[in-house]
Order: C-alpha cells, then sequence, then structure tokens
C-alpha cells in the first residue's frame, strides 16, 4: 500500500510540451508544482534522435506561441527545404511536377523539435520533474486530489491532466469520478497522429537535391503516402522522412519503404545509412488500443475539456483539447497556458475563501 506522500498546489500528469508549459507557467507564478511522467524522458511526441524528429517537426506562421518560446529558449529554427520540383505517384506512375505544391512555408528545429521539450524542463527544479513514473490512479480524497503512481501517491488541491483524452481514460482509474459523459468524450478524442507510422531515412548527402528534386512526394502505391526533405540546415544531416498507417507496418516494411523511395528519387535512396521506423499507434503512453477507429476530429478542442472535472480541481491541457490548434505543438502550448490560468483562478479562490 503506497504511503499517503507529498502534498502540492498543484500535479501536472504528462510532461509533453502541453504538461511543461502548465508546469513551467504555475511555477513560474509561485506554485509548489511536480510534473510526473510515464516515461523515462520528457518531450512526449516531441521525439528525436541525433537530429531527426520521430514525431513533430514543423511549426508554421501565425503559430505565435511557438515562434515566441522558440524566441525566448533561443531554441535555432530555419527554414524547411522546398526548393526543387516534386513527385507523385499512382497507380498509372511517377510524374515530376514542376515546383513543389505539396511542402507548405514552414519552419523546423535545428536539432529537432525535442530541443523545445528539454528548454522548457529546464526551466524547472530537477524534483519537479519526475520520470518514469505513470501515474494509475486519481480521485477525490477529502477536499483534495490523490495521484497514485507505482512509486508512491501524491496529494494536491489541483491536478493538470496533459495526457491525449483517450489515452487518459484508457491508463488511469478516475473511480467513476469523471461521470459518463465526459468518459464517453475522452474515450471518442482521436489522439493527434496516433495511428501514424513516421519513418526517418538518413543519407551521406541529400542527393535529390542536385537532381532539382525537393524531396517532396505524395504516393497512392507504396507504405510511404506522402515524404519530405528532413536534412538539417544547409543540407547537413541528409535525410528524408514519410508517413505511413501504423497498419502498413509488418514483415517486409523496411524493405518496401527503401524501394518505394528508391523508385521516387532514384537508386542512391535504396541504401540509406540509417532507418527509423517509429510506431506510434505501439507507444502504451501515446495511444490506446484501437487508436485508428478514433476519427472524429470535430471532438477536438470540444468545449468540455474547458471545463473543470472532479469538483473543479481537474483541468484537461493536452494539445487534443486545444480550442485553437489543436492536434499541433501550438495547440499544446495553448492548452498548457490555458489549464495553468485556471489553475491560478481556482487556487486565487481558495486563498480569498481562507482569508474570507
Ligand atoms: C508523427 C507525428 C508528427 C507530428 N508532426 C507535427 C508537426 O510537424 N507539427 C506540430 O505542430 N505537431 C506535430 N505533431 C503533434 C505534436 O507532437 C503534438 O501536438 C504535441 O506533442 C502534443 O503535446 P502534448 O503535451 O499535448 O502531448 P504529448 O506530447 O503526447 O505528451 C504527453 C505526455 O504524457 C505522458 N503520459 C501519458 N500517460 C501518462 C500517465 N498515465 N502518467 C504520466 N505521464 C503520462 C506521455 O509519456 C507524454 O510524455 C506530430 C505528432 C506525431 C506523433
Amino acid at each position: 500500500m503506497p504511503s499517503l506522500g507529498s502534498r502540492h498546489d498543484v500535479v501536472v500528469v504528462g510532461a509533453g510540451p502541453a504538461g511543461l508549459t502548465a508546469a513551467t507557467t504555475l511555477r513560474t507564478a509561485g506554485l509548489d508544482v511536480v510534473c510526473v511522467e510515464a516515461r523515462d524522458r520528457f518531450g512526449g511526441r516531441l521525439a528525436s534522435i541525433d537530429g531527426y524528429d520521430l514525431g513533430a517537426t514543423w511549426f508554421w506562421d501565425g503559430e505565435q506561441r511557438v515562434a515566441e518560446l522558440v524566441a525566448q529558449l533561443g531554441v535555432p529554427a530555419f527554414e524547411q527545404h522546398r526548393t526543387g520540383d516534386a513527385i507523385m505517384q499512382d497507380r498509372t506512375g511517377i510524374r515530376r511536377i514542376t515546383g513543389n505544391p505539396i511542402d507548405a512555408p514552414a519552419y523546423r528545429f535545428e536539432s529537432g523539435a525535442h530541443a523545445l521539450a528539454a528548454g522548457l524542463a529546464a526551466r524547472l527544479p530537477e524534483a519537479a520533474l519526475r520520470l518514469s513514473t505513470p501515474v494509475t490512479r486519481i480521485r477525490l480524497v477529502s477536499e483534495m486530489v490523490q495521484i497514485d503512481t507505482p512509486s508512491g501517491t501524491l496529494r494536491a488541491a489541483q491536478v493538470v491532466l496533459a495526457v491525449p483524452p483517450a489515452l487518459a481514460v484508457a491508463r488511469i482509474d478516475f473511480s467513476g469520478d469523471l461521470g459518463p459523459d465526459l468518459i464517453r468524450l475522452a474515450e471518442a478524442t482521436p489522439v493527434w497522429m496516433g495511428a501514424i507510422a513516421k519513418v526517418v531515412a538518413g543519407y551521406r548527402t541529400p542527393f535529390w537535391r542536385t537532381r532539382e528534386l525537393a524531396g517532396a512526394a505524395i504516393s497512392h502505391t507504396g507504405p510511404l503516402r506522402e515524404t519530405h526533405d528532413m536534412s538539417g540546415p544547409h543540407g547537413g544531416r541528409a535525410a528524408l522522412f514519410g508517413f505511413a498507417a501504423a497498419g502498413a507496418l509488418g514483415h517486409g516494411f523496411a524493405a518496401s519503404v527503401t524501394s518505394q523511395l528508391a523508385r521516387l528519387f532514384g537508386p542512391e535512396a535504396a541504401e540509406p545509412t540509417t532507418l527509423h521506423v517509429q510506431d506510434w499507434s505501439a507507444e502504451q503512453w501515446t495511444s490506446p488500443a484501437g487508436v485508428g477507429n478514433l476519427t472524429d476530429y470535430r471532438l477536438l478542442g470540444h468545449p468540455r475539456y474547458r471545463q473543470p472535472a472532479l469538483a473543479g480541481r481537474l483541468h484537461w491541457a493536452s494539445t487534443e483539447t486545444a480550442a485553437d490548434y489543436a492536434g499541433h505543438i501550438e495547440g499544446a502550448l495553448y492548452a498548457g497556458r490555458q489549464a495553468a490560468t485556471a489553475v491560478l483562478t481556482a487556487h486565487a479562490g481558495a486563498a480569498e475563501a481562507k482569508i474570507g
């Protein structure tokens, strides 16, 4: 039986960009905050290996919160390479399209999107970020929220749930305290890119650029539905990446990918120096079972997620709950700040009630 452990103003569940934003905002406001993270790393769907992004890659014009954070943290960013022609492939064959209608203007993080999470995490003291600490149960006990993890129990006046709603209700026992309507909404809310596999193929040089190809392709025949250039600045760390439906994975997947890339970009593409395949549907701390069946994207940012649950003590914060830019990093930052504001309002209200 875990002991009734430490008491805090706020416990934030999940150290992706939403949870880290909420935790850092609340800490700056002077609250005692602990952020608990299931994985042995922070960042969530911001996951980079050797500078290659296996989760989020881009941000776009108009995404003010990301742009501001990039500037504040001093995270170097650069423009997505788009120069050159694009490729279209369907059953009738492969066509070269003059220009690149596939890649919208976008920006990337020089050393990978994880740098954004690292910058946020660095604002928290070590003791405020607990890795390898999955939350298994959340319930109201004597006007506090009790948060159970395998390594002990935490108690807090407020909790921020910065985990995709469908995953939260699959992995965390709320002892019926959320109510059936909210549970049904959460169970049906898609996990952004949760049913997708991302494939990154590294090469010695960005050879497609010398043929005036952008690295952008749409394909209706191979496992990759679309590809883009994922090289570093000035073509260093050359790479192409693509998305596949997680259902396409299985025996022979890597060989199908490299032969598809060779058909699209030439024989050099058949022999990448590295090939990363990241199946997000198989990540137990991103996607619940059956994530591919969650397709009602109208539920993203549902107004119900802006109402606190558990007698006003639980605030939703993952990108899926954001009223704007839901799904994107921008949405995660938006939702994290919104939850922090709701916590601060509740905290101020409780302090006033005490004085009164
Ligand atoms: C392949 C892919 C490509 C993408 N491309 C882009 C892009 O180009 N641009 C863009 O803007 N966005 C993109 N996204 C989306 C972007 O990654 C998300 O919007 C963002 O990461 C969401 O942040 P979050 O904090 O809401 O959730 P997450 O990043 O998923 O973080 C949630 C955290 O909660 C933790 N957690 C889960 N359950 C528990 C538990 N029970 N207890 C404790 N911790 C728990 C998880 O381990 C995780 O660290 C992409 C996503 C994927 C998968």
